[in-house]
């Protein structure tokens, strides 16, 4: 008897890991179906998506290309129906047609779209690291209430995934582990001098050694905060301390993350940095699936190194620990003067090292609360985005 297709949504189809994801799906045509395509405004790509994968549902967060979106698919004899807006994000990631969300918006953005699956008790991939770092505590709840199933797709917290059996104990000690060791490859400036570290161009920041990503992940992994980023969504997926998470950097990407038992074990998954790998495991959980990633040739490879980070040189780092410890709403202060500060680096509006600094200054100027309501949450990340606004105008 053939089972029926799991129903897929996928926010942010048209970025990299939404392509990647209907990479993995295309080879599985009877195990999965897009449901719902979702991006911000690209019409071109969405329309491709569309015309290729067939899905039910099309969403642009903008209006005028959605209503573009929709001539160009009804002249092309295409049933997939076209909505817009943050509440038809949500929609798709509520519906009760969908098994499976895969959450791959970039930023706060995909926080109330993830939010709505969460409580909708859906299978959610979760991609978009911004909303464990804003909210993570109401994320967790939303998803424990909502009966939801969260399978991590960063490709660390997929390893760790992977080598931590189900826990006895939200405790990570009481169930035999010591420490997290989250893998770092140190980004294209490991090597760069500190001095030389303000001069660096986007152009040069956005050239990744190992990983091929979106802009704003391909800047946060220069800066190491996307490491600093990581270690808070650890915090949340796994329930570790601040203290139980080490990064390590490992300049080949092979290793993807290990778990250190209380006996002295090492686990370590490891594999090709190809996103493929994670975004299949998450798909066919608990069963594995064929994802087009090449064998790893280990002797192609030959040595593996591990480096201590430099926070000195990557304070951003340092930032995201700070915050972690900090809790309450300094996570997303921090996530949403990351954003900004990343955006007016991209547009050369500031320097590489006045990211840290426009950070360091929006986390010493607001009001830390605790993190209660999805609200509070909002409204941080609103005064945070304005007064890094304002860092930049000064600066
Ligand atoms: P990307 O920039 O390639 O794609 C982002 C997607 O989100 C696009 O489809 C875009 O249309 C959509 N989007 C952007 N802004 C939006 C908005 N305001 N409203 C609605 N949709 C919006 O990004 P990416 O590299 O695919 O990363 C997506 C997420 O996955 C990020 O949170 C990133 O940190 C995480 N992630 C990515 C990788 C990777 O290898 N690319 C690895 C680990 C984690
Ligand atoms: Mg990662």
């Amino acid at each position: 008897m053939m089972n029926t297709p799991q129903n897929i949504t996928i926010l942010g189809a048209t970025g990299t890991i939404g392509r990647q994801t209907l990479d993995v799906m295309a080879r599985h045509p009877e195990k999965f179906r897009a449901f719902a395509l979702t991006a911000n405004s690209s019409v071109g790509e969405l329309l491709a998506l569309c015309l290729q994968f067939d899905p039910q549902y099309a969403v642009l967060l903008d209006a005028d290309a959605a209503q573009i979106l929709e001539q160009k698919l009804s002249a092309a004899g295409s049933a997939t129906q076209v909505l817009h807006g943050i509440s038809s994000l949500e929609f798709v990631s509520a519906h009760p047609a969908v098994d499976t969300v895969m959450a791959a918006i970039v930023g706060a953005a995909g926080l109330k779209p993830a939010i709505a699956a969460a409580q909708a008790g859906k299978r959610i991939l979760l991609a978009n690291k911004e909303t464990l770092v804003m909210s993570g505590s109401l994320f967790m709840l939303a998803v424990e209430q909502g009966g939801a199933t969260l399978l991590p797709i960063d490709s660390e917290h997929n390893a760790i995934f992977q080598v931590m059996p189900p826990v006895k104990s939200r405790n990570l000690h009481e169930s035999g582990i010591k420490r997290i060791l989250l893998t770092a490859s140190g980004g294209p400036f490991r090597d760069t001098d500190a001095d030389a570290l303000s001069l660096v161009t986007p152009q040069q920041a956005l050239k990744h050694p190992n990983w091929v990503m979106g802009p704003k992940i391909t800047i946060d992994s220069a800066t190491l905060m996307n490491k600093g980023l990581e270690v808070i969504e650890a915090h949340w997926l796994f329930n570790a301390t601040p203290d139980q998470i080490e990064v390590v950097v490992h300049p080949q990407s092979v290793i993807h993350s290990m778990v250190e038992y209380i006996d002295g074990s090492v686990l370590a998954q490891m594999g090709n940095p190809d996103m493929r790998t994670p975004i299949a495991y998450a798909l066919g959980y608990p069963d594995r699936l064929e994802s087009g990633v090449n064998t790893l040739d280990l002797f192609k490879i030959g040595h593996f190194d591990f480096q201590k980070p430099d926070t000195g040189k990557f304070p951003c780092l340092r930032l995201a620990f700070e915050a972690l410890r900090a809790g309450g709403t300094a996570p997303a202060v921090l996530n949403a003067a990351n954003e900004v500060a990343v955006a007016a680096f991209l547009k050369q509006e500031i320097g590489f090292m006045d990211i840290a600094r426009m950070i360091e200054s929006a986390l010493s100027d607001a009001r830390i609360v605790q993190a209660d309501t999805l609200d509070i949450v909002i409204d941080a990340d609103m005064h945070a985005r304005e007064a890094a606004v304002q860092w930049v105008m000064k600066h």
